[in-house]
């Protein structure tokens, strides 16, 4: 329990929390439940208390004490309820503590005033006031220092009454007080032993909550600082395509798996044609920005089942799995229609940005990436040296040749 946060202590005397903000949220947390129970036994205790009418007229018949009796019954009990209603319906525990206390005040009053009028029962009035004690502490829901004060109230009434109305001897006096003294003391401390271990159980709760709130914190954080690793670990910085070596991961697998399924796997090679030039005329910052515009171009042609990466420079590349050579060069061809299309920043209107396209196939046969991209590579620098802004697809005779 040392363990236990500072705001979460437990005060040794009052079996409150030190401080008033956990006070009053443990207060708001077990504020039904005290509302629906503080109605409850006030109505007990309420309607035991009106009971006692019955006695009333066996012990003193019908004369003008007894109808006294009856009507101070009758309003506290009347009072009692009324109040019990009042706490059900608008009685929070942790603002109106004045509301709770009430009840035990007028319990406590119309106890004392029994006194005078039938001050010859006084051993069971003793005894009346004893379970009563008990009943302010341990049953009717309420904060040890509202129990503790009805009940000096109640208890210091009662003797200064008896000692004023019943007429007796100082060791009587005495061993009466001795007894509400016991009655009070266990009371009091058992109250406090349960006020102080349901905060403390509160505390832990609370504590425990907070801890698996922090553990979801930490666990969402390492999980974006996770995504952030990866997104740099595997994306192209500038295009936010698949970095060099990502692609060769993914491209690899895709082609084992055509090669398993033996279905065709195509492979563009993708060179901006005269980029430096337009370097050279617009600027770095706007060659960067073509080459994120060409990127998008080319991301946007593709079928989801495709994957693209930058492969360094002005040089893109992408992996078709399934794909027949002429479904290879209607996409090539599209994709470099779309980049001559270009939609380009007003100043840049000049500017026809193109790139030439090496195509490789792999039918059914057993080849490795590597050779893939070399013969698409051979096709791109094909197209180069034919004049750029073509598509070139290698074809088994040119191996051959
Ligand atoms: P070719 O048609 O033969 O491909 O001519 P080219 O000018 O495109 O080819 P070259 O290899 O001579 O030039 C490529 C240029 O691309 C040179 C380099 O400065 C530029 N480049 C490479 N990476 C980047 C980049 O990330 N941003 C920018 N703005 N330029 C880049
Ligand atoms: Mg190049
Ligand atoms: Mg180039």
């Amino acid at each position: 329990m040392s363990s236990l946060k500072a705001h979460y202590q437990v005060h040794w005397l009052t079996g409150q929390f030190c401080e008033s903000g956990s006070e009053s949220m443990y207060r708001r947390s077990i504020a039904s439940r005290v509302r629906f129970e503080s109605c409850l036994y006030l109505t007990v205790a309420a309607l035991i208390f009106g009971m006692f009418a019955i006695s009333d007229y066996y012990l003193l018949g019908i004369n003008r004490e007894f109808y006294l009796l009856l009507a101070m019954r009758t309003g506290v009990v009347g009072l009692c309820l009324f109040l019990a209603f009042v706490i059900g319906r608008w009685g929070g525990y942790s603002s109106k503590v004045w509301l709770h206390a009430l009840p035990l005040w007028l319990l406590a009053t119309g106890i004392i005033l029994i006194v005078p009028l039938r001050p010859e029962s006084l051993p069971t009035q003793v005894t009346a006031v004893v379970v009563a004690t008990m009943a302010f502490y341990l049953l009717i829901p309420n904060l040890l220092t509202v129990a503790t004060l009805a009940s000096l109230y109640l208890n210091i009434g009662f003797l200064a009454f008896a000692g004023l109305f019943a007429e007796i001897g100082p060791l009587a006096m005495l061993r009466i007080a001795l007894l509400l003294i016991m009655a009070n003391v266990v009371g009091f401390c058992a109250l406090l032993r349960l006020e102080s271990l349901q905060r403390k159980q509160f505390a832990l709760l609370h504590e425990e909550r907070d801890q698996n709130q922090q553990l979801h914190e930490e666990i969402a954080h390492r999980k974006s600082l996770e995504t952030q690793l990866r997104v740099v670990a595997e994306r192209d910085a500038l295009t936010g395509l698949n970095n060099r070596g990502h692609f060769m991961k993914l491209a690899e697998k895709l082609l084992q798996h055509s090669q398993r399924e033996k279905v065709p796997f195509g492979f563009f090679m993708i060179d901006v044609d005269h980029f430096k030039a337009i370097n050279d005329t617009w600027g770095h910052r706007r060659g960067d920005w073509v080459l994120t515009k060409i990127a998008e171009v080319c991301a946007e042609c593709l079928r989801p089942t495709d994957v693209i990466g930058r492969f360094g420079g002005e040089e893109f590349v992408v992996a078709l799995p399934n794909i027949s050579p002429e479904d290879a060069q209607m996409v090539a061809e599209r994709l470099k229609q779309q980049v001559a299309d270009l939609p380009l920043q007003k100043e840049m209107e000049t500017l026809c940005p193109s790139v030439t396209i090496g195509i490789a196939i792999a039918h059914t046969e057993d080849i490795d990436l590597e050779t893939l991209i070399s013969r698409a590579d051979q096709m791109l620098y094909s197209g180069k040296r034919k004049g750029r802004n073509r598509v070139v697809m290698y074809v088994k005779e040119e191996e051959e040749g």
